[in-house]
């Protein structure tokens, strides 16, 4: 069996640093030939002592020329896309609009992504979508909800005449069960305390306005094909289910394993072929219960706005992400109320042109035109 190559961009985030977690612990089986960053030198320059890789890609021209020097020998590049030129598989864990670049360029040379970027395809879609028919060009998700339905999706052989829906798993976040009311005055402290998964600020308000499952929504509609009518969020805190396909017959099929973000990167870099690594493996003596509610759409404004804009399509999810990280960010900095996030959301996309976007320029004009609204509907 030949070594898989791998790039990783974005390899000192969250993602990258487990990716070569698993792969370190896979045995020879992949072998690290790229890395990219946006400004983390003396991270990169530790990953590539170890890691040995033929290019590192720095966006940042500062930080690139204290890695060039620090690594003669290896191939130091300005431009992220480059790590899909020698790769067979990319990691795409960048954080924001650099990922977008990072999956056009991998989907261009043909290879599989392994992608963890948010904005590749809840902005990106229209873009990012015909580029999958190049030969070769696969995304495997990795997050925990996709990866779990494409797992499921796997036990029909008709995906278009068998599955009935989808049902996202949503661990309702730290605020489930609570009144519209009684969040009028949530702290920043209270947002940030997310009950089963660790994982930044901003991704954990997102999750305490159900906002990244409305995010996931979209990005479920754009991955798999399937029409928002058929795309159902169904709270289940334990987050042990992390999502689950119903088919036509009746019969659904669930994805269980203990919150563990190296699950999906290990499925999504051996993909087809299941890693012989069990990450997540679950304690049965230790697991009591799984439950199982219907979202709180009316307190949780940001789960229909969701759909509302994803069927809009077009720069409309651009809209949505740049307003919802504009209104978060204004939340964490003591701004607005937790309740006011929705509105700030709401308000922006009144704003909201119509137009079709076929090129990266068109999504970061959408995206910074939905930030300027955003921005002005703040200081109304
Ligand atoms: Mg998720």
């Amino acid at each position: 069996m030949s070594v898989v190559r791998v790039a990783i961009a974005g390899s000192t985030g969250s993602i990258g640093t487990q990716t070569i977690d698993v792969i370190s612990r896979s045995g020879g089986e992949y072998e690290i030939v790229g890395l990219g960053v946006g400004s983390s030198a003396d991270a990169v320059i530790a990953q590539a002592k170890l890691c040995r890789p033929k290019m590192v890609a720095v966006s940042n021209e500062v930080a690139r020329i204290k890695v060039a020097q620090a690594l003669p020998g290896v191939e130091v590049v300005a431009d992220l896309a480059e790590l899909a030129r020698d790769a067979d598989v990319v990691v795409n864990g960048v954080v924001g609009f650099a990922g977008l670049s990072v999956t056009m360029a991998t989907l261009q040379h043909g290879k599989r992504l392994a992608l963890a970027n948010k904005e590749s395809l809840i902005a990106g879609g229209p873009i990012v979508q015909p580029l999958r028919k190049i030969a070769g060009a696969v995304i495997v998700p990795v997050d925990s909800e996709h990866c779990a339905i494409h797992q499921c999706l796997r036990s029909s052989l008709d995906t278009d005449r068998e599955v009935h829906r989808l049902l996202l798993t949503a661990s309702g976040g730290p605020f489930r069960g609570r009144s519209a009311d009684s969040l009028q005055h949530v702290t920043i402290a209270d947002a940030l305390k997310h009950p089963t998964w660790s994982m930044g600020p901003k991704i954990t308000v997102d999750s305490s306005t159900l906002m990244n499952k409305g995010l996931e929504v979209i990005e479920a509609h754009e991955l798999f094909g399937i029409s928002f009518d058929d795309i159902d969020v169904v709270v289940h805190p334990q987050s042990v289910v992390h999502s689950m396909v119903e088919f036509s017959d009746g019969a659904v099929i669930a994805q269980l394993s203990m919150p563990d973000m190296r699950l999906p990167i290990a499925y999504a870099l051996g993909f087809p072929s299941r890693s012989h690594i069990a990450f997540g493996a679950i304690d049965w003596k230790a697991l009591s219960r799984l439950d199982f509610e219907a979202p709180d759409r009316a307190t949780f404004r940001c789960l229909d706005l969701a759909y509302q804009v994803g069927r809009i399509g077009g720069t409309a999810p651009a809209w949505l992400s740049a307003a919802n990280e504009i209104a978060v960010e204004a939340f964490l900095a003591g701004r607005i109320s937790w309740s006011r996030i929705a509105s700030v959301i709401e308000q922006t996309m009144q704003h909201h042109d119509g137009i079709s976007p076929t090129s990266v320029e068109d999504i970061l004009l959408a995206d910074a035109t939905a930030r300027r609204f955003a921005t002005e509907v703040l200081g109304q």
